[in-house]
């Protein structure tokens, strides 16, 4: 199975936006790219909104069926592990294998070695196309990243054994995620965790590392962009040389994640696919809930009583919410507004606190990641919430759209910032 050069996750928490959706990626194919679509929903999401992963699929096929799409979409099981993996086998065919948590515990020292010295010939300066300055490899750097990463890159190899053997090999598409560790993985660290990858025999055709600086959900990126483009341009050029050397599968490329609304690495990420002539993947999950919270406000009525009674029902459980995003998200509770001040707010005052538009005085990145994590308090209003979704379909989707195909597809690959 092939995932195309570009791709995006778009994923969808309430299942009700697959048309709005994928309207973007006809906007952008009508400006001649091709982007593959990709439903993710991870284990996370839906233990949280109490949602099985067939709703993912029915979702996505039937958008694909209402729109005409003819190209190739997948239904990803994003974030899973062995224990999680089984409820999303008869419905995905793209699966996102999670083992950030085995990160650092202590492989079996006789397999260890065994990396070791497989990695050999790898050892000294190795001269990488697209990178200036050679990179000086020691054992003692093989083994610091062996000691490191290898136990979860064994734990993807089980993982994807698990899959392939209910699958068939070929049949669904392999991304391997490290994004929610704790600390970034450098260039180097990236060309040993493929060459492991590679001697586990996993097909892999997306990898998510942790790139540096903070991904926080929703939210414009916060780091130092000069260092990311630089390991983002040296990521790209290490997958090429470990495809070759390594013989893993040629599409390979990186994954973003908590892609949305890194509005100032866009312009770097465009300039680096392009000065390769790389592919992507970019997930960008709950940003539609966001949308269909500004459509719901601008509204006013029901639907911005709806929206207040989220942000105010979230503040009260602050420490619940957060808990399961601890690793990407910065909120000051300084910042965000109390329940009293929203209340008198009009749909403007929701929507321009919420939407994401830097150059606005009234945008509050502490409300729009709060509101980002409250997905829960949604899904607990069941009929409430969703049947104001489908009352206001059409304001909504006009937000979801926008926001995909402007803020996200425009930037990075049409490169119109
Ligand atoms: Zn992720």
């Amino acid at each position: 199975m092939k995932l195309g050069k570009y791709s995006m996750g778009i994923g969808d928490r309430f299942a009700h936006q697959g048309k709005a959706q994928l309207a973007a990626l006809f906007l952008a194919r009508r400006q001649g790219i091709n982007i593959t679509p990709v439903w993710n929903k991870s284990y996370r999401e839906h233990t949280i909104i109490g949602t099985s992963p067939d709703t993912v699929r029915s979702e996505a096929d039937a958008a694909v069926k209402k729109l005409l799409w003819d190209g190739p979409y997948f239904v990803d099981a994003d974030h899973i592990n062995l224990n999680t993996v089984d409820c999303f086998l008869e419905s995905s065919d793209f699966f996102t294998l999670d083992v950030a948590d085995s990160i650092g515990q202590a492989p079996d020292p006789v397999e260890l070695d065994a990396f070791v010295r497989s990695c050999e010939n790898y050892v000294g300066e190795i001269k990488i196309e697209g990178i200036n300055e050679s990179l000086q490899v020691s054992l003692e750097d093989v083994r610091r990243i062996g000691n490191k990463f290898l136990p979860a890159v064994q734990e993807a190899g089980k993982i994807y054994r698990h899959i392939a053997d209910r699958k068939g090999e070929g049949n669904f598409i392999t991304e391997v995620s490290v994004d929610e560790s704790n600390e970034p993985q450098n260039p180097m660290e990236l060309l040993f965790i493929l060459c492991a990858l590679a001697h586990e025999g996993i097909s892999i055709q997306t990898i998510a590392p942790k790139f540096t600086g903070r991904f926080n959900k929703g939210v414009d990126y916060v780091g130092n962009v000069k260092q990311f483009t630089k390991e983002f341009n040296e990521d790209i050029a290490v997958i090429r040389f470990a495809v070759e050397q390594f013989g893993l599968p040629t599409d390979l490329k990186l994954s973003v994640h908590s892609g949305s609304d890194k509005f100032s690495l866009y312009g770097p990420i465009h300039n680096a696919l392009r000065r390769f002539d790389a592919g992507v993947h970019l997930k960008t999950a709950g940003t539609t809930w966001l949308e269909e919270l500004i459509g719901l406000a601008s509204v006013g009525g029901d639907g911005l009583a709806i929206a207040k009674d989220i942000y105010e029902q979230a503040l009260g459980r602050y420490e619940e919410l957060c808990g399961p995003y601890s690793t990407v998200i910065d909120i000051d509770q300084n910042k965000l507004p109390t329940a009293g001040q929203v209340r008198e707010w009009n749909g403007d005052g929701f929507t321009l606190t919420l939407r994401h538009n830097p150059t606005c005085e009234k945008y509050n990145l502490h409300f729009r990641q709060m509101l980002h994590l409250s997905y829960k308090i949604a899904a607990e209003m069941g009929q409430r919430f969703t049947g104001a979704l489908e009352k206001h379909e059409a304001v909504i989707a006009e937000y979801v759209t926008e926001n995909l195909f402007e803020r996200h597809i425009q930037p990075i690959f049409l490169g119109q910032i």
